[in-house]
């Protein structure tokens, strides 16, 4: 058998057969996609409707994937509420977002020996209030 006719019996398998994969992983992207954005809505939801509990949680880069990209939060103090960007938490991607919750800290209401806590409300796609002045879990100046 020529190489010539060995190809034309066998490149289109091939070919066929690396589309499949091509496609089977795209399936798997957005599969993984799927469930990141079910569980960051799970928890979410948890959070808003019944106040909790926030662990466990979805990662950083779980909501991220899932099309969250905002986190609501509420100073203790005020009650005033503020959105951060989950992409601009200087975290790896793989931090539960429980873990955040010790650091969120109202900067508005702070005094120079104490910031009051803020807790963790809602996930968001977009950001749905204004950005305040909040400390960031990791620029704690
Ligand atoms: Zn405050």
């Amino acid at each position: 058998m020529s190489t010539k006719s060995r190809e034309v019996i066998w490149g289109g398998q091939i070919m066929g057969a690396a589309m499949r994969a091509n496609q089977a992983r795209v399936d798997a992207e957005s599969a993984v996609r799927e469930a990141d954005r079910a569980e960051a809505e799970a928890w979410s939801v948890r959070m808003e409707g019944y106040g909790g509990p926030a662990q466990p949680s979805p990662t950083i880069g779980q909501c991220l994937n899932g099309g969250f990209g905002w986190l609501e939060v509420e100073c203790a103090r005020r009650k005033t509420r503020a959105s951060l960007p989950l992409d601009a938490i200087r975290r790896p991607k793989d931090t539960p977002l429980w873990k955040l919750e010790a650091s969120l800290k109202c900067r508005a209401c702070r005094t120079t020996r104490y910031a009051p806590p803020a807790s963790m409300i809602k996930l968001t796609e977009t950001r749905q209030i204004t950005p305040y002045k909040w400390v960031h879990p990791t620029e704690d100046r």
